[in-house]
Formats: C-alpha cells, structure tokens, sequence
C-alpha cells in the first residue's frame, strides 16, 4: 500500500558529507518502497541555532569582529558537507551558487545589525532562519544527486502562517492547511520529493517566524496534518523514547507503542526533547508518529498513536527525571481563603516570563510550593519579593537543588495502589519526598527530591515496576 509520510531529520543527521548521503539513500530507499509519497523537514545542521544565538548575543553588545568569523565558520560547515556529498558538478556548483547568495544575505544583515548593536526578536527570528535555509539546500541536491526530483523551500513558502509571536510563533492552523496542502499536494502527484526547512514559518505580514527551539519536529507534524499523512517519521540520533534516561538507568529499554497522551507527558524530559506542541497537529488528525534512529535503520523505534494495543498497557510505562530545578515555598497566613492569592502569585511569574513547571497547595490554604528550572530562580524570587511579599505572602523559602521525578502512564488510571507502590518504594531507601502533585487525569504521577537522591529514586521505581522487561 501506498504510505504518504513526512520525515524529518534533526541537525546531527547531516553534519558530515557521509551521513548526507545516508540519509539521502534513506529517503531514497523509501520513495522506491511501495512508490510511497515522501515530504522531507529539515532543521539546521548542529550547532548552526546555537551559534546564531551565540552571535546575536555578542552583536547586542556591539562586537563586530565575531561576525567574520562566524561567516567563515558556517561557510566552512556547509562547503565540507557539500563538495564531498554532491558527486555531479553540475548540482555541486547550482548548490554551492544558493549558499553563496545566501551567506551573503546573512552577512549584510549582520553588518546592518550591528551598526545599531540590538537584536530585535524580529530580526532574531530572521537570523536563525538561515540555519534551515541553508540546510535544505543540502538534501535537496543530496537526493538530485540520486535521481529524486527533489524541491526545497522555506517553511514560508511551503505556506506555514503564524501570528507573530516572534521566537514561538503559533500557527495558524486552518489557514495553514489549506495553503501547505495547495502547495504539496501538486508536488507529490509529479512524484517530486518537497524538502522543507523546519522551525519556520511568517506571519501575516510575510515576516519570517520561528516556531521555538525544537521547532522542525512541529513542522513535520504540521505538513503532515495539512496533507493528510499515513505517518509522521522523526528520524533521531536515539532509537526511541524510552522507559527512563540510559545515563541514570543502565537496562532503560525502548518503548514499543505509547499513546498520544502518554508520549506528551514524556516529550519534555525524555532522551529525545521534542517540541512541546509537535503533537498537538497529529492528535487532530490522528496521525501515528515514528521516532527512530537514522544510524540504526534496523530498529522499528517507538510508535506513538491514539490507541495503542492492549499488550502494551502497563500501569507505568517510563520514569523520567528533571534535573536543575528548585522549589520555592511561599507561605502566609492571609493567603487562608483569600481568593485571589494564587492567581497573584503566578501572574507576577508570568509578567516575568517565568514557568512554572508543578504546583501544589495544601488544603490548608497557608503555603504553595512551586517548581521551577534552576535558571529562573533567581527572577522569579525578586519578582515574588518585590511584588507580593509582605503584603500578599509572609515569607518565601527555596531549595536550589530539587529533582522532579515523574512515573508516566495512562495505565495508571483508576488503578489504586500506584502511589503506595511509588512513595512505599522511595521510602524504603529513606529518601524524602519533598513535593508531590498528580493531575486528575491520572497519567502522570510527579513528585521532587533532593537533586542527590535522583538517580537512586529513579532506579528504584524503575526496577519496581519491571520496566526492564519488554
Ligand atoms: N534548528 C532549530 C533548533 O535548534 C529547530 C530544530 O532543530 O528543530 O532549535
Ligand atoms: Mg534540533
């Protein structure tokens, strides 16, 4: 049967010439497979996001001398990849004439930037977009190089809208559709390969945006929701999600099949960090995801999808750790049946951009804890002490060094006994739980220890519910 599917490729997958042209063939393999209809997303070649995000950085503070460098690096990288990746000189040197005209675009840009030494998250967005522009390039005259009549394009012109919320622009979904479906739909009936740039899109003024760190994966989920995809392929550098971190759990196994709801639970600190809102366009449609290794073909991955089978419905299926995070505790006795308090505590964290990742508050009403990322902690204590202490809070305490341990599964719900089996579990090997919160959909059970307790926690639990066991 014939499949139509969007597959992406993160950066790691085409940093070096012979890892382009695996992943050519691979897309090539698949075409020829059942004459399958394949959209390709691309996001930048590693370190390209960063080192834009280096740059501007430096250029806000007026230092041009980084610009030269930083244009004869990215030249670099991508001149390596090219010249030992394209065989025909013809396509080599149409694709070494786009790079050029494109880095020479960047570099203007960056010169008229620094003049007035500030970055605008306009013109950030604008910056980082060469990362994708100029990567697609790349695969696209990889795949002519083998015979695939491969077409690039930007996020842009493959018709993503977004409003524009510079640095994590929101799509505009309905339109989206109809504009990425126009545009693909005709390219997939010449039997053409679309290959588009991750992470962008623009706004209604027809200024490029960007959709977040991570952005390609909600790309690839958008183009498969507006073209109506058998399925989505997430080609990684990891063989799936899975049952906890390798780094802290030595026998963490892949997992199989988990559903939609399950797999957003875990998208956040899994070994393989996806957009949070990468699901949202498959959930809609629902599509089935795939994320699997390009470097070990051989392995099916980890399939994501409404419904998974019964054999795969255990109680908990992974247990996953955040690490750098702190607790704030802030406490009072006005904050008793005073409604109103916890919505003026986490606004004045919202106005300063800070996430909140658990919450908790006793029924007591006397304190609320919080968790949140190591890096936000100090924001969000002044912004607590200057906005709200001694009026609406009496007192505020931290702990730098928590860990959120979360036990995820949908098998969860309704069961009784899951918690007594986690906290029972902990508590055995003494350590103390510091914060505990579930959400009433019960797929999701978290709580925090000390950040030293963590890796112990984390075995434990995954020993006690066999995640070792396929
Ligand atoms: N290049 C972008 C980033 O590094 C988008 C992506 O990789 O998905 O965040
Ligand atoms: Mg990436």
């Amino acid at each position: 049967m014939l499949m139509r599917l969007v597959m992406k490729f993160g950066g790691t997958a085409i940093d070096s010439p012979e890892k382009l042209i695996h992943v050519a063939n691979l897309i090539k393999f698949h075409c020829q497979k059942k004459d399958n209809q394949i959209m390709v997303v691309v996001s930048a070649i590693r370190g390209i996001t960063d080192g834009i995000l280096f740059l501007a950085n430096s250029i806000s503070r007026g230092d041009k001398l980084s610009i030269r460098d930083f244009v004869d690096n990215i030249k670099k990288i991508h001149n390596t990849v090219l010249d030992k990746a394209i065989n025909d000189k013809e396509l080599r040197n149409k694709a070494h004439m786009i790079h050029s005209k494109l880095i020479d675009e960047l570099e203007h840009i960056l010169d008229g930037i620094v003049l007035l030494s500030e970055i605008t998250p306009k013109s950030l967005d604008y910056l980082l977009s060469f990362g994708e522009r100029l990567s697609t390039p790349l695969v696209s005259f990889a795949l002519r190089d083998i015979g695939l009549n491969a077409q690039y394009m930007t996020g842009k012109e493959a018709g993503i809208l977004t409003d524009s919320s510079f640095g994590a622009a929101n799509p505009l979904i309905d339109t989206t559709k109809l504009r990425v479906l126009n545009k693909i739909e005709p390219l997939l009936n010449e039997r053409k390969v679309p290959v588009i740039t991750g992470f962008i899109g623009a706004d209604q003024n027809g200024n490029i945006t960007t959709l977040g760190r991570g952005g390609s994966d909600y790309t690839a989920t958008i183009v498969a929701a507006s073209t109506n995809a058998d399925e989505v392929w997430l080609w990684s550098d990891v063989d799936g999600l899975l049952t906890a971190d390798p780094k802290i759990v030595k026998n963490a196994r892949v997992l199989r099949e988990i559903s939609f709801a399950e797999a957003m639970e875990m998208a956040l600190f899994g070994a393989k960090y996806m957009h949070p809102r990468a699901l949202e366009p498959v959930i809609m449609n629902k599509i089935p995801l795939r994320i699997r290794n390009t470097f070990n073909v051989k392995d099916r991955g980890t399939l994501i999808l409404e419904d998974p089978r019964k054999v795969s419905q255990r109680i908990v299926k992974s247990i996953s750790a955040i690490r750098h995070t702190a607790l704030i505790d802030v406490a009072g006795v006005s904050m008793v049946g005073a409604p109103g308090t916890a919505a003026k505590i986490f606004d004045s964290l919202a106005r300063s951009r800070i996430n909140i990742m658990m919450i908790s508050q006793s029924p007591s009403e006397s304190s609320i804890s919080m968790i949140v990322r190591k890096n936000d902690l100090d924001r969000a204590v002044t912004t607590i002490e200057l906005n709200l202490l001694g009026t609406v809070i009496k007192q505020i305490n931290v702990n730098e060094d928590v860990a959120v341990i979360a036990a995820v599964g949908s098998g969860m719900r309704g069961i009784k006994g899951v918690a007594a089996k986690v906290f029972g579990a902990v508590a055995k090997r003494n350590i103390n739980v510091i914060m505990i919160a579930q959400g009433s959909s019960e797929l999701n059970l978290a709580f925090a220890v000390n950040d030293r307790d963590c890796r112990e926690a984390v075995n434990i639990l995954h020993n006690e519910f066999k995640l070792y066991q396929s």
